[in-house]
């Protein structure tokens, strides 16, 4: 067989399997739909985790176009503002498109064949190797699958199907980049490249946000799929971008021209991430936080170690999904277990918004508490029950709600 590993997706999941399998020496065929450099409806927000893949070398990349150190949240009438600063980073910001392409690159430097504009149409499983059939009427064969296709993954579908797994619950969002200008964007968001939250926006289960760039504005919303049903989604941006130009933090003159929409599995990982030769990571594993719907570095992560799994299961020839199973159990005790207390954080957030968010405003290490476990630098496992308590316990006299 010519391929020990085909994976399906080339975003920062898959190039991120296929780096760390290449490096160790195994054949891999990373493919993609779409032609590279190809557009990824995002914000672009990496957390402070990337760090850990030091190859990046993060901190001195030219495609990193901000650092974000503070942050303004509204709570959803506005009439709460929690501004928060700090000497620590937040986010690095980068454009999806170039950020994506350099991953690329990175894989094919360790030796993964690439092919972009190959869309995975079936797959199927058997004894001896795992079958692929392509867009442009070719099969492949390997000995393991990676499925790392985002939202709308195939590979997703195929273990759903064959688990019996029906639930696979999505957000909406709506995204456009502005070009603004260097001074634009420097006189009003700052050196540190302050990032705006409005949370609850048009009273969704979700938030809108401006994350600024180097000349640019990332600007978008996003809620629950299932909420936007009879909803004019580009006239939501439009109102978003109304208030925003209210505050001066949008020139009246910019108006929206090509806002992308995009789904989000932010809303629970699946129960089972693995069967016999294949393993799902990322967006098709539903690897994106509840909280705030980041999912790259998670993404990465479960790249890595999905390579890792499938280093010594290929070295034994043991590629059972019992022999998989190791790889649910990494990802689970790494962040997995996170995840299940960001989405009650993420309930109570969106049920007591106006009450968190004024204490939040009254209480300065609250400010640090909230933003570390929105941008993951805190684990929530172990902040569970100073949030808990902070947020859902009222204080004498307080109303929250
Ligand atoms: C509007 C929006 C804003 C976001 N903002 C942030 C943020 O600021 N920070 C953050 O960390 N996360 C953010 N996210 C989440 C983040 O974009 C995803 O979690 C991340 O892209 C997941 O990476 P991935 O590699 O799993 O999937 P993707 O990046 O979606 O890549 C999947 C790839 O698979 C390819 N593909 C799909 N199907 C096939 C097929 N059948 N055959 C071949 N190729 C296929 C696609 O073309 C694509 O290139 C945001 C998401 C959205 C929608």
């Amino acid at each position: 067989m010519k391929y020990d590993v085909v994976i399906i997706g080339a975003g920062p999941a898959g190039s991120t399997a296929a780096r760390f399998l290449s490096k160790e020496g195994y054949n891999v065929l990373l493919l993609d739909k779409e032609k590279f450099p190809r557009y990824k409806a995002c914000a672009g927000g990496l957390c402070k985790h990337i760090e850990e893949f030091d190859y990046l070398n993060i901190e001195k990349l030219d495609l990193v176009e901000s650092v974000c150190k503070a942050s303004l949240t509204f709570s959803p009438s506005t009439r709460y503002e929690m501004s928060y600063e700090s000497e620590d980073v937040l986010f690095y910001n980068v454009d999806r498109k170039e950020f994506d392409n350099y991953l690329v690159g990175i894989a094919i430097n360790a030796g993964s064949d690439f092919r972009d504009g190959v869309k995975v149409k079936e797959i199927s499983i058997r004894k001896e190797y795992a079958l692929l059939k392509l867009g442009n009427g070719r099969e492949v064969k390997s000995r393991a699958l990676i499925g790392a296709g985002g939202a709308n993954d195939v590979a997703n579908k195929f273990l759903r199907k064959k688990e019996g797994i029906k639930r696979w619950r999505l957000a909406f969002s709506l995204v456009e980049d502005f070009e603004v200008g260097e001074s634009f964007v420097s006189d009003v968001y700052g050196e540190k490249s302050k990032c705006i939250i409005l949370l609850r926006f048009a009273g969704l289960h979700g938030y809108a946000w401006v994350f600024p760039k180097r000349s640019s504005l990332n600007i978008g919303y996003a809620g629950y799929l299932e909420e936007m049903r009879g909803r004019n989604a580009k006239e939501l941006l439009n109102q978003f971008l109304k208030f925003l130009k209210r505050r001066n933090f949008l020139p009246s003159s910019v108006e929206s021209k090509k806002a992308r929409g995009a789904f989000i599995p932010c809303r629970g990982f699946l129960r089972k991430t693995y069967t016999d030769r294949l393993l799902l990571c990322g967006d098709s594993a539903g690897f994106v936080s509840p909280l705030s719907g980041e999912g790259i570095y998670y993404a990465m992560d479960s790249g890595r170690i999905a390579s890792k799994v499938l280093c010594e299961a290929l070295e034994e020839e043991k590629l059972d999904e019992k022999s998989l199973r190791n790889y649910q159990k990494i990802w689970m005790e790494r962040w997995g277990k996170d995840f299940l207390y960001l989405k009650i954080f993420h309930h109570a957030l969106m049920k007591f918004t106006e009450g968190i968010i004024k204490r939040g405003v009254e209480n300065k290490s609250l400010r640090g508490l909230y933003v570390g476990v929105f941008n993951g630098s805190l684990r929530a496992r172990e902040v569970k029950w100073k949030i808990l308590r902070e947020i859902l316990i009222p204080k004498r006299h307080e109303k929250i709600g």
